[in-house]
């Protein structure tokens, strides 16, 4: 068991930010099959004897909280689907960090208890629509009114709850508005998030809606008068507004047109155990592997940080993003976990 004294250790990349939030993806599978997430055909799954069981999650997190981690976020793939979920958040939840998770929410309820034995307050849901009929489009599978319902339900057990929503022109960029106001009598903060570009997911620039147009939508239809600028928190990745009078608030995950890299506090680790250093990052390092052969799993964080580039993982304008040679061999999202 971790006592509860301070870390005196950082993890500090060559800019001088500071390394305290880990993402760790739990599983590669998903219940839904998101288009912006999921090749249609799926993705080769990674045979099981290579991902991380839970002793070897806790070890390696163990690390990382030594190495000054104070954050941990679980996600996947559909980080519920994994079977021993609740003891790999038993043995997290003895660490001195905030735990949170990222979900579809389609089992949320199922996990209810398990989250408030262990002290998982913060739930982000993932939805994309407030259409049924668009829900089925967009992750070709049903589940809304389960989404829905769990939704609900957090919120009323009081729960710290984030709403996802990646938007796509064409696609979801005409319910912008319909999101904010869903935000009017409810506690939550919904993050319109910009559709980046990964292997499978068919991205091009058009797709995108930028944050100039979210508020130019909001602005317009609730009155530009309305819309406050909320102040800027600490390793933001949103900019966060809210309207005048309601309850709860949005922002815009800008990652592709002004990245928040200045600011990057966050690490991942994927479901077969490698470190990515940035989420455009293709370059891994093979945790996993070092751990089961014995070896100082410590150098190859502290190394892997080192390597972290400025901005994007060296993808510093549009144009290099828009480079199918440079993106195209990241994993798809569903295998780095968002
Ligand atoms: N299955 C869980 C869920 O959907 O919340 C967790 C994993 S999912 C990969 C994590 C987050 O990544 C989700 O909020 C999802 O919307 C986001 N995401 C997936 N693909 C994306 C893309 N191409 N651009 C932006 N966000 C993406
Ligand atoms: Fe599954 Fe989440 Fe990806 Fe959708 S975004 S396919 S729910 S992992």
């Amino acid at each position: 068991m971790m006592g509860k004294t301070e870390n005196l250790q950082v993890l500090k990349d060559q800019f001088g930010r500071t390394h305290d939030y880990l993402r760790i993806s739990l599983i590669e599978k998903c219940n839904l099959r998101c288009q912006y997430c999921m090749p249609e055909e799926g993705i080769p799954l990674t045979p099981s004897k290579f991902l991380m069981n839970a002793d070897e999650i806790e070890s390696l997190a163990r690390t990382f909280v030594n190495l000054g981690v104070k954050k941990i976020r679980l996600t996947g793939g559909e980080p519920l689907l994994r079977k021993d979920f609740e003891a790999i958040l038993a043995k997290l939840s003895q660490f001195p960090v905030d735990l949170s998770i990222t979900t579809n929410g389609i089992l949320a309820d199922r996990f209810l208890p398990i989250f408030k034995k262990h002290q998982l307050k913060k739930v982000n849901f993932s939805l994309d629509t407030l259409k049924e009929e668009r829900f089925k489009e967009i992750t070709r599978r049903s589940g809304y009114e389960k989404t829905m319902e769990n939704l609900d339900l957090f919120i009323r057990e009081g729960f710290e709850v984030k709403l996802n929503i990646v938007l796509m022109k064409g696609i979801n960029d005409d319910e912008v508005v319909d999101f904010v106001k869903f935000t009017k009598d409810l506690p939550i903060s919904a993050r319109f998030i910009e559709f980046m570009p990964f292997d499978g997911n068919k991205w091009d620039r058009s797709k995108m809606v930028s944050e100039q147009e979210v508020l130019s939508a909001v602005g317009s239809t609730l009155g530009s008068e309305n819309l406050i600028a909320l102040p800027d928190e600490e390793n933001l990745t949103a900019r966060k507004f809210q309207i005048k009078g309601y309850q709860g608030n949005f922002g815009v995950i800008s990652s592709v047109t002004n990245p928040f890299c200045g600011t990057c506090n966050r690490i991942r680790l994927t479901a077969n155990g490698r470190i990515k250093n940035c989420l455009f990052s293709n370059q891994e390092t093979d945790l996993l592997t070092a751990l089961r052969a014995g070896e100082d799993v410590e150098q190859l964080i502290l190394e892997a940080i080192l390597r972290k580039k400025a901005v994007r993982a060296g993808m510093d304008n549009l144009e290099k993003l828009s480079d199918p040679n440079l993106h195209s061999d990241n994993r798809s999202m569903i295998a780095i976990g968002g």
